[in-house]
């Protein structure tokens, strides 16, 4: 499937749209950032399919680390009995997150289990009986329109039941929520930019969980305390558009703020900078410009957690590539802690593939050990042909400037590569190697095949550990 279908696609779906809803959205316009920024192909070939369930896998190993912070402390033990929904991990530390089980059974150990990177990490399995959930959990279909938590309760909740954002970080989502009495949320910032090629399931889910998205963003609102909420969606979604613009009808707090395709603009300070025109200074969080940002499918899980008491217990997960055949490239709910192999299988992995990537081809990260378990954050299982996959010969820098030209944070991409190739760490420090998003955009435009983005993340790291040493020095 090429550019061709995704084209016939968009037209199929622009055909859907009534003329007064095109109004409505022609005079919304469209914003993006301006300063880097490149276009990759799209390839949303799983754009139409609708979300499927995938089939529970028999044993589930679910790890502590499907977050950013500290893993969790595993609550349970081999032989224990457990039920969809109940705790297993408990947030070990300020910057950590619940985990819930995400099938019924018996816990068959806790374990090191080596995850997509190839390092052990810990985990529960569980052998699965049946499908059993908690009891305090709604499995119904059920709208629940009325929202009865306030702010703290709803922050507590987010807590509770394993919130985070599924935009690819997994940071913990009622961190951002918990504000210092001097910072004020002015825009909850929601995006739906999906900017990442390939991965579709942030579009699906507008379209087949409109309503409770939008009750997740009221619900989000009041956690914050805005005033408005701005959904900033790409233009390559017309339908998704046109549902939300229809939605927010009667939802004065919410806006649709369509956006130009360009990537990164699901990034956090560049949604931020488009759609309200703030820059979020160095080192700073998007509340100091008084913004808080989270994922379109952030605020349906949030929907479920405050509306239904339901934990995060499966991921969604778009399966792709240009090698895949076309009615093989599906959206999926996968129960955490699902083979990886079981995807692979019922896909069918393409002959031809070189590399396996979990989340988008920019920002995702190849698939090390095929032995390894679905998490919250697996936003996509790409196939990359082995021609795709291949990185060009690499030849010298030709300080050409392109790098720098696409880099949406203003940074001199050549330099830290070399800086960080030579450890040279207070260089990298100075040179604003932390502000780097790991976009990847210089690398996407190098003529010479540098292979920058590698060595920044590694000199960022290394920069990082450094900074924390000195800080804990003093
Ligand atoms: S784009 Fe590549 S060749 Fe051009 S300046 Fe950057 S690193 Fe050098
Ligand atoms: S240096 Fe970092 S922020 Fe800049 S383009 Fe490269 S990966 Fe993106």
């Amino acid at each position: 499937m090429g550019k061709e279908r995704i084209k016939e696609l968009a037209g199929e779906l622009a055909g859907e749209i009534s003329k007064e809803i095109k109004n409505d959205i022609r005079k919304l316009g469209k914003k993006t950032f301006h300063m880097g920024g490149v276009h990759p192909e799209a390839n949303k070939f799983a754009h139409g399919m609708s979300v499927e369930t995938f089939p529970l896998p028999d044993q589930a190993v679910v790890y502590m680390t499907q977050h950013l912070g500290a893993p969790a402390n595993p609550v349970v033990q081999k032989g224990d009995k457990v039920k969809v929904g109940q705790l297993i991990g408990e947030a070990n530390g300020f910057v950590s997150a619940n985990i819930h089980a995400p099938i019924s059974g018996t816990v068959n150990r806790v374990d090191m289990i080596a995850d997509i990177s190839g390092y052990k990490k810990p985990a529960v399995v569980i052998d699965r009986e049946g499908d059993d959930w908690m009891e305090d959990i709604d499995t119904s279909d059920e709208i629940i329109r009325e929202i009865k938590l306030g702010k703290d309760e709803i922050i507590a909740r987010m807590k509770d039941r394993g919130i985070v954002g599924l935009g690819g970080a997994c940071f913990p989502t009622h961190i951002k929520y918990m504000l210092k009495p001097e910072q004020k949320c002015e825009f909850l910032i929601i995006n739906a930019a999906e900017c990442e090629p390939y991965i579709s399931t942030d579009n699906r889910v507008v379209l087949e969980r409109t309503e409770q998205c939008i009750i997740g963003i009221e619900i989000a609102l009041i956690a914050s305390g805005a005033d408005k909420a701005i959904i900033g969606i790409e233009d390559n979604k017309p339908r998704a558009i046109a549902k939300l613009v229809e939605a927010v009808k009667g939802h004065p707090k919410i806006e649709v703020q369509p956006l130009r395709i360009k990537y990164p603009q699901g990034a956090e300070k560049q949604l931020i900078k488009a759609i309200t025109g703030r820059s979020v200074p160095n080192g700073a969080l998007p509340i100091s410009v008084g913004c808080i940002v989270n994922n379109i499918t952030t605020m349906y899980v949030l929907y479920q957690a405050v509306q239904k008491n339901k934990p995060i217990v499966q991921a969604y997960t778009t399966v792709s590539g240009k090698s895949v055949p076309a009615e093989r490239c599906k959206n999926f709910r996968i129960r955490l802690g699902t083979p990886i192999k079981a995807i692979m299988d019922a896909v069918g992995i393409p002959e031809d593939t070189g590399k396996i990537i979990a989340g988008g081809p920019m920002m995702g990260k190849a698939v090390a050990n095929l032995d390894a378990y679905a998490g919250k954050g697996m936003s996509s299982l790409l196939f990359l042909s082995e021609k795709e996959a291949a990185r060009g010969e690499v030849s010298n820098c030709l300080r050409c400037g392109k790098c720098v030209e696409a880099c949406p944070m203003g940074l001199e991409p050549y330099r830290l590569q070399a800086f960080s190739e030579l450890n040279r760490l207070e260089d990298c420090e100075k040179y604003g190697i932390m502000n780097c998003i790991e976009c990847g955009s210089c690398q996407f435009t190098c003529p010479s095949n540098r292979p920058i983005l590698d060595f920044v993340r590694v000199g960022k790291a290394k920069t990082g550990a450094m900074i924390r040493a000195r800080a804990a020095k003093k």
